[in-house]
This record gives structure tokens, sequence and C-alpha cells, in this order.
């Protein structure tokens, strides 16, 4: 069982990682909300642990775009425990449940255990964008059920704009993921441009619905609506 800690305070979260660890759990742990955000839409976890005051995102902000990538990854919020708003607004968006600070380890134990307890098909093993879904763990990608033969760089493409969908993808930022090695090499716009439309004579050739999209200017986004 994988867990993503995202936590600012260093104390607390050692204090989480070495309990949670002794519990048997492998853990990961991400400062900022930035970081925290970046880890989770790996996909790699079966649980999150969110703090709500945290730079450069935000809780909240961390669980809003996560749970609009389609993730179902369970949360676990830790709320002020004066918060009641702050409470509600986590769960609103998508929050598995919540613990008030200061708490006792034993009772997120016991959170943890409920939430991750839940169907196995809560924990993210695929990602779809209407009727194309792609398999984290077999790296299968089908289209309208039809098995796509994709090179792994392409794969990678997709997976990055699919744990994004609806999001804008600058070339630079699919550079920087794809081929972080030659990032800063001047031919990698093209070479983006290249292997997006390899992606799309693969995915959206013959389909009505385009689903990877090209935002004149920004980048390129997935998603089935246009
Ligand atoms: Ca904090």
């Amino acid at each position: 069982m994988k867990i993503l800690i995202v936590e600012d305070e260093t104390k607390l979260a050692h204090i989480l990682e070495q309990g949670l660890k002794e519990n048997g759990f492998v853990v990961e742990w991400a400062e900022d909300g930035g970081l925290g955000l970046e880890m989770a839409l790996t996909g790699r976890f079966n649980a999150m642990i969110l703090d709500v005051m945290l730079p450069v995102r935000d809780g909240f902000e961390v669980l809003r775009e996560l749970r609009k990538s389609g993730s179902t990854m369970p949360v676990v919020m830790l709320t002020a425990r004066s918060n009641v708003d702050d409470r509600i607004r986590g769960l609103d968006l998508g929050a598995d449940d919540y613990l008030a600070k200061p708490f006792d380890f034993k009772e997120l134990l016991a959170r943890l255990r409920a939430v991750t307890r839940r169907p196995k098909d809560r924990i993210q093993s695929s990602l779809t964008v209407g009727d194309l879904a792609l398999d984290l763990w077999t790296h299968e990608v089908h289209r309208a059920g039809k098995l796509l033969d994709l090179g792994p760089k392409e794969f990678g493409i997709l997976e990055y704009l699919m744990s994004r969908k609806g999001l804008v993808l600058t070339k630079a930022m699919i550079m920087d993921r794809v081929w972080p090695a030659d990032a800063d090499c001047q031919t990698g716009s093209n070479l983006v441009e290249v292997y997006i439309n390899f992606l799309r004579k693969k995915v959206d050739l013959g389909h009505e619905v385009k689903l990877i999209q090209t935002v004149r200017g920004s980048g390129y986004v997935i998603q089935d609506q246009p």
C-alpha cells in the first residue's frame, strides 16, 4: 500500500512517514502542493494524506485538480480543528475523509484503512477520455475498444495529456516530461509537433470526435468535447 503525504510541516510529515512505515505502508512525501499534485497525478499511490494550508498550491486546489483529472484516489484531508468550513469544502471537492489537527495517529490509521478498503476499482489503474482508455499497468491503449499500437514516446505524451484531461499542456511541458535530457534542445517544439501528429493519426483518425486538440499559441489539450 503506497501512501502520498503532502504536508509542509517537516516535523509532522516525518512523524507521519515514520509511523506509516512502521505499519507496513510505503510512503513518499511532498513538501508543497505543486509537487504533491504532480506526484498524485502519476496514479502510483493508493491514497493521499493532504494538508490544507500548503505553499505553491493549497490542498483544495490540489484536490480539485486531482478530481478534474478523473482520479478517484482516496484522499484524507488534514484540517484545523476549529475550521468547519474547511472540512465541508474538502468533502464537497471530493475528499474521502478528513482529520482535524492535532490528531491521534491511531485515528489516522483507522481512516486510511477505511478509505483504502473500498472497492478495488477506486485504485487508479487506468485513464479514460471519452472512448479512449489507457491502462497504466499494461500500457495498453484502446479507442472504441480497438487496441492502438503506440511507441514509447507516443505513449508517454498520451499518458501525460490524459492524466491532465481538460488542461492545456505547452510544448515545453511535454518536452520536459517526455524528453527530459533534451529539454533545452532547439528542435524540441518540432519534435513535439511531429509526435502529436503521429498520435493523432493513431488516436483520432477515422473518429468523429477528435480528442487531441490544439490550443493555438498555447499547446495541446485532450478532452472529449470541442
Ligand atoms: Ca500546512
